[in-house]
């Protein structure tokens, strides 16, 4: 197996010969070890094993207490729980199952039944990762999908709202694409969205969301981004885009991108009135010539956008 694929295990038990025994035949597997529960909870906070095998008779926290907890919180609950067990009896195994388990070796160990169960339970967990990551990932860019997008979006809108912090929404098209497609060939489109995306999730800092909401159409939330912040980052971005040389088009080809920004503060009651402001002024962009950011209602002046909240008159910077 290549270093970078091996299956990590985290195994759990306070008997340090079953571990030994456990080690010897684990041999193919990246296994760290904890000998009690609450070692174990700890040691999850920085390792992300790809199956957990959990003794069930511990000191401390047992095995099912271990378990329920994991299952009760996001960040592992998806992880599979294989008990390890010296009791057979039907009660035993049941509650395995009932508090979260996927499966159970019983001791003393059968070397291949031991390496089959687990086998399983790292395809299974491998493949349901997979699943999951396709479900949230655009495929062409690999950006959040538009599922992926409002969902992530919702929960930074409510956060900030609710801690009073500055968001803004940009939403991004590119111009006059169906040009490209028509002139050059739909795999020159797909090259340069790729392109597109790339470029801006090079540029975004981790805490911004980007997501591909269709076609050539993206939107990006920007937690902690002021009016002007944000106006700034949409002009980094469309002058970036209006450099980029497109792979497999002729050289001199460039896209341009229109970007429609809104704040926060501006007073959207929600995640969807938000990104209708920012959408209002990329039709703005749009109709106003193309290739440009708007952030403010066209016929606003700055002083007219300070009164009506356009542009969060504490917010502006000369
Ligand atoms: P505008 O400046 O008004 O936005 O013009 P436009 O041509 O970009 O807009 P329009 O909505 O008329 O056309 C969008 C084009 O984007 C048409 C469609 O073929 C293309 N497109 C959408 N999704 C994809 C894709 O996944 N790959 C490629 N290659 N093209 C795509
Ligand atoms: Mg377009
Ligand atoms: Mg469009």
């Amino acid at each position: 197996m290549a270093e970078a694929e091996r299956p990590k295990l985290l195994v759990v038990d306070d008997n340090e010969s079953n571990l030994d025994i456990l080690l010897g035949l684990l041999a193919d597997y990246d296994v760290i070890v904890a000998l009690d529960g609450h070692s174990a909870l700890d040691l999850l906070r920085q390792e992300t094993p790809d199956v957990i095998l959990l003794d069930i008779v511990m000191p401390g926290i047992d095995g099912y207490e271990v378990c329920t907890r994991l299952k009760a919180h996001p960040r592992w609950r998806d992880i599979p729980i294989l008990f390890i067990t010296a009791k057979t009896d039907e009660a035993s195994l049941v509650r395995a199952f009932d508090v979260g388990g996927s499966d159970y070796v019983t001791k003393p160990f059968r070397a291949r039944e031991l390496l089959a169960r687990v086998r399983i339970q790292v395809e299974y967990h491998r493949a349901m990762e997979q699943l999951r990551r396709m479900a949230v990932t655009d495929e062409l860019t690999g950006a959040h999908n538009r599922r992926a997008f409002f969902e992530l979006a919702g929960r930074l809108f409510e956060d900030a709202q609710a801690r009073a912090e500055p968001l803004a929404a940009l939403m991004l098209d590119l111009d006059h694409f169906k040009q490209i497609n028509d002139g050059y060939g739909h795999a020159v489109g797909d090259a340069a969205l790729r392109q597109f995306a790339a470029m801006v999730q090079a540029l975004l800092p981790a805490t911004h969301l980007f997501g591909r909401l269709g076609g050539e159409e993206f939107a990006l939330l920007a937690p902690g981004a002021d009016a002007q912040t944000a106006t700034e980052l949409a002009e980094q971005l469309r002058a970036a885009v209006a450099e980029l040389a497109l792979a497999a088009a002729p050289s001199h080809l460039r896209m341009t991108v229109s970007i429609g920004v809104a704040t926060l503060c501006e007073g959207a009651a929600d995640l969807d009135a938000l990104l209708r402001q920012a959408d209002a002024r990329l039709f703005e962009a749009k109709r106003d010539g193309r290739n440009q950011v708007r952030r403010t209602a066209r016929l606003s002046t700055r002083a007219s956008a300070e009164r009506s909240g356009g542009g969060c008159a504490g917010e502006l910077r000369p």
